[in-house]
């Protein structure tokens, strides 16, 4: 039989064997770059590796369902799981290491200390899940301080989420490079997630209306529109158009402070949560204000991401 060439994944499950790998790579003289996840991975994940592996000589994965950051009524038993799945799947994007800790080994005498961010959680998804990003933002602080990486990369399609984990990062003085990269699509534009799996076809049909909303709101942006009100109507209506669906949020906002915007005069976010059927989706796009004389606009026009 040849030898196998194929890369080798290594799985750590241990906090201290992390860590002690971690120190080991730094010795080295080695850079770490670490890609946080919940698993069940597609292409978005996926890219979010490769790109870690430009930040860093060595890529590690974290694969860890979070329950702190669940709401009682939340999905965590629901969430999907594929284990051998996410390695293989891993190891193609050329992750070193995929470090899978237990929920008793993250939260052993359950938890008493948390991170708590003041402004950022006050708007979009902060208001619908309380106590949500509280969770993120303490599994990721422990995640950074259990495999110390010097850059950690992030997917803009949690945009809320990314600036929370920057300001954390800067606040708490991590030395930890965040990276974000633009949201992944399907070839008809639906956001990559986990949580897509559990889309039935005539939910998955449903699905795609956040996307046209986002295009609907990128097109009335590009042709002169700046009333948000106006925008998040043009939004609404794609929406509506499927019984399944029930709008959480839409709102546009100030992509840095993520207040809300009245007048569209620059580049502002506009950012969706729907529930469509049981499963909630998000997604965002920067709308960029035109003018009706640029013209034709081609697919895309007026929205990033
Ligand atoms: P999750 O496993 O859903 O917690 O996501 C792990 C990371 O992947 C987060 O930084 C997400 O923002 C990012 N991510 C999820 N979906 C996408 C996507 N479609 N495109 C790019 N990044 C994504």
């Amino acid at each position: 039989m040849a030898p196998c060439k194929e890369k080798i994944i290594q799985t750590i499950q241990l906090i201290p064997e992390m860590k002690n790998w971690s120190d080991q790579n730094r010795l080295a003289g080695r850079s770490v770059a670490l890609v946080p996840t919940m698993g069940y991975f597609h292409e978005g994940h996926l890219a979010l590796m490769r790109e870690a592996k430009r930040h860093g000589d060595r890529v590690v994965t974290s694969i860890f369902v979070n329950p702190i950051q669940f709401g009682p009524k939340e999905d965590f038993n629901a969430y999907p799981r594929d284990f051998d799945r996410d390695l293989a799947m891993a190891r193609s994007a050329g992750v070193d290491i995929v470090f899978a800790p237990s929920s008793a080994d993250m939260y052993p005498e359950g938890v008493d200390t948390r991170i708590r961010q003041e402004l950022l959680p006050a708007h979009l998804c902060g208001l619908s899940r309380p106590g949500h990003f509280t969770g993120v933002l303490t599994v990721v602080a422990k995640l950074f301080h259990i495999v110390n990486p010097h850059a950690a990369v992030f997917g803009q399609k949690d945009w809320q989420q990314l600036a929370i984990i920057r300001k954390m990062t800067a606040d708490l003085n991590f030395d930890i490079n965040i990276i974000g990269l633009p949201t992944v699509r399907e070839q008809d534009g639906l956001a990559m997630s986990s949580r897509n799996a559990r889309l039935d076809p005539r939910l998955r049909e449903a699905a795609l209306s956040l996307y046209r909303s986002l295009k609907a709101a990128g097109q009335k942006v590009r042709n002169g529109e700046t009333d948000a009100a106006a925008v998040i109507r043009a939004a609404e209506k794609q929406i509506a158009q499927y019984p399944e669906n029930r709008i959480d949020y839409i709102r546009i906002c100030h992509p840095d402070t993520l207040d809300d915007i009245a007048d569209i005069d620059a580049p502002s976010l506009m950012a969706v949560a729907v529930f469509v059927g049981r499963v909630r989706l998000i997604d965002n796009a920067l709308l960029r204000p035109g003018n009706r004389s640029a013209g034709a606009a081609g697919p895309g026009a007026g929205l990033d991401h």
